[in-house]
Parts: C-alpha cells; sequence; structure tokens
C-alpha cells in the first residue's frame, strides 16, 4: 500500500480526509467499493453547489427536527457510507430523537451487516437492529429485508444517501420519509417527504442542533412547521441554485 501524509493545508484537505475515511470503511469490511462511487456522485453535486448548506436546506432540517420530534416511532437508516462517514452523529441523532437505528444495504451480505454493527457498538450504539425476515412488498432489491422491530413498524424513516425504489415503497405504506440525497435528481429525492440537499457530514449536527432548539417546542407548533412545509418547492429551489451558480460561474 502508498503511504502518504494528509497535509490540512492541502487545499481539498476535508475532501480527502472523508474519502480516506471511506477507503478505510472498505478495508474494514463496512463500506462497498460501489459505496466510493455513490460518494462521488455526492462530491460532484457538493462541487456544484458550491460546498455549503443553503436556505434550502435549512428549511428541510427545520422540517425533519419537527417531523422527527413527532414520531411516534421514528427509525434511522444506516449503510456502509454513513457508517463509515458519521456514525457519531448518528448515533447522537438516534439519541436525541428516541430513535431505532436499523442497518440496510444495497450490496448486502451477513458479514458486512455484522461489521457495520459491530463498529456503531464500538462507536457507543447500545443496540442496531439488522433486516430479520420482514420485507418490503415491490421493492426487487437487497434492501426489501428490513426489520420488523425496525422499519416495518415506524411512522418516520431518515434515509439519508440510499435508493429510490425502498424510499418510493415505504412513503406507499403510510411512512414518512426524511432523506439527505446532494442530488436533487435522485428518485430517493424526488419521493421523500423531505429531502435535505446538502452533504451529510454538514447537515448531521445542525440536525442535531435544530432538534435541541426545537425539542420543548409544544405539539401544536412541531405540527403547524410539518403542515405548512412543501418539499418540492425546496427541491426545485436546490435546481436553481445549480443554476445560478453554473451560470454566474461562466460569466452569463
Ligand atoms: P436513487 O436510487 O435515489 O435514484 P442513485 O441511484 O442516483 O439514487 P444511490 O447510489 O442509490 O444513487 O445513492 C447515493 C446518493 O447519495 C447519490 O444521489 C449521491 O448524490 C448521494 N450522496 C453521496 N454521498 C453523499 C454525501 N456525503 N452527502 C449527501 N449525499 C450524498
Ligand atoms: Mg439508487
Amino acid at each position: 500500500m502508498i503511504k502518504y501524509i494528509l497535509s490540512k493545508s492541502h487545499p481539498r484537505y476535508l475532501s480527502l480526509y472523508y474519502r480516506d475515511l471511506l477507503a478505510k470503511g472498505v478495508r474494514n469490511g463496512i463500506t462497498s467499493l460501489q459505496g466510493l462511487t455513490a460518494h462521488g456522485r455526492g462530491e460532484a453535486f457538493d462541487y456544484l453547489i458550491g460546498e455549503k448548506t443553503h436556505s434550502f436546506a435549512q428549511k428541510a432540517i427545520e422540517a425533519a427536527a419537527a417531523m422527527l420530534l413527532l414520531s411516534r416511532k421514528p427509525v434511522i437508516s444506516v449503510n456502509g457510507n454513513t457508517a463509515a462517514l458519521v456514525p457519531k452523529e448518528l448515533i447522537k441523532l438516534a439519541q436525541v430523537t428516541k430513535a431505532k437505528l436499523e442497518v440496510n444495504l444495497f450490496h448486502s451480505s451477513k458479514k458486512r451487516e455484522r461489521a457495520i454493527v459491530a463498529y456503531f457498538k464500538k462507536c457507543g450504539a447500545r443496540e442496531v437492529l439488522t433486516p430479520d425476515k420482514t420485507i418490503i412488498p415491490n421493492v426487487t432489491s437487497n434492501r426489501k429485508h428490513i426489520s420488523q422491530a425496525g422499519q416495518k413498524t415506524a411512522d418516520v424513516i431518515f434515509i439519508p444517501l440510499e435508493d429510490g425504489d425502498r424510499t418510493e415503497q415505504l412513503i406507499k405504506l403510510g411512512k414518512k420519509v426524511i432523506t439527505v440525497d446532494l442530488n436533487p435528481l435522485s428518485r430517493t429525492a424526488q419521493k421523500a417527504s423531505v429531502t435535505i440537499v446538502d452533504n451529510i457530514i454538514r447537515c448531521l449536527p445542525l440536525l442535531i442542533a435544530e432538534i435541541n432548539k426545537l425539542k420543548h417546542t409544544n405539539e401544536k407548533e412541531l405540527l403547524g412547521i410539518v403542515k405548512k412545509y412543501r418539499n418540492r418547492p425546496v427541491i426545485n429551489q436546490a435546481l436553481q441554485q445549480l443554476n445560478r451558480r453554473l451560470t454566474a460561474l461562466s460569466g452569463k
């Protein structure tokens, strides 16, 4: 293996740092090789939106916080990328929302599932659910395998960086889905109840802070936030931001 020292003074230090975390995730059997390319797609969109959290993401974060606080049974779905990038933040989110963590993998294997559970426990999680014999109808990928105690009986599911098929079917089952996806055009982003178009790394601390800010707000006000939220305009604003930025950069 080629050894290199990552210098903090490198202009792309953070990007390189998170790529190294994912590479380590692959070496530790947590992240799939395909997860690396999925991250690359996210990085490309992040580059285009200017690598910052915009007001459309803030709006979605507020709605997501209210929705999670109102939820009777929230579940946080984790995959190999989120486990490698933000395990501690996901554990914190589970604590502040009293949500269950559940592993759900596209490129699934029992071995990787076990590695992810062990890694979350090492990072401080008490319980991490894994799929049992429960299935989401009409999903053809491995993601159809879920946990009875988790996604099957959840009312709100936080599904960052994941796939459109499952999001669509979970919504058909009457559940609310919150996603974090830098690509506003992905099926997940398009189908979710709340789409936070932001990098999961920037967005999780903001979501946790918003939950802490709203946690003493009464139910009526929280319901008001959720009711007035509209996802479509938020996705449109993300697309307009891409458009505006490219137009400005191209000197028009
Ligand atoms: P869909 O199945 O919803 O159509 P997809 O097939 O385009 O999506 P997937 O590989 O299923 O993409 O999911 C990965 C998604 O996660 C991509 O849309 C990518 O932009 C996004 N993504 C990757 N890394 C990050 C990150 N760090 N923060 C936020 N989003 C990310
Ligand atoms: Mg997909």
